[in-house]
């Protein structure tokens, strides 16, 4: 079932979620939506807070599904390792219309647990450590905007103040 996607200014966006104490069917059934939501968005990552459940799950595909070992579920997700640095553009499925440069590190390692609740450990690099951080960035009630700074910052808050008046958001 594909979920609604929330937008910035909701506040389930904008509070950590908490840590998933065990793989439920309701979990599954939710990992199973997002899948669904994030590809027919589509997007390359979905955090469980975008849409309203303020859990510690998101999945990532930066093939979009074309590459079938392509998705990434992850569950209580953690950062073992972070080094470099990346300038790129990024958006978010939350923040529809706006784009942004964001300094991230350039390569990451995650640890978590999969679907099955089943450890893992990733390694990713370039736009896939900057999926792992920028969904993970989710489950702490932190979007891209909150990462940039000044007048970058203000414009698009003040264009989404603006679109939220008018009905339009
Ligand atoms: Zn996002």
């Amino acid at each position: 079932m594909i979920r609604p996607i929330l937008k910035y200014g909701d506040d389930t966006l904008h509070a950590p979620a908490a840590p998933v104490d065990e793989i439920t069917p309701d979990i599954e059934r939710l990992i199973d939506d997002m899948v669904q939501t994030m590809y027919a968005a589509p997007g390359i990552g979905l955090a469980a807070p975008q849409v309203g459940v303020p859990l510690r799950v998101a999945v990532i595909d930066i093939s979009v599904g074309r590459d079938p070992d392509g998705l990434i579920v992850m569950v209580n997700p953690e950062f073992v390792e972070r080094d470099g640095m990346q300038l790129e553009e990024e958006g978010c499925l939350s923040v529809p219309g706006f784009n942004a440069t964001v300094v991230r590190p350039s390569r990451v390692v995650v640890k978590g647990l999969d679907r099955s609740g089943v450890e893992f450990v990733r390694e990713g690099s370039g736009l896939l450590a900057r999926a792992f951080q920028h969904e993970m960035d989710h489950l702490d009630g932190t979007l891209f905007v909150d990462r940039l700074r000044g007048i970058k910052r203000d414009v698009i808050v003040r264009k989404i103040r603006k679109l939220s008046r008018t009905g339009k958001w």
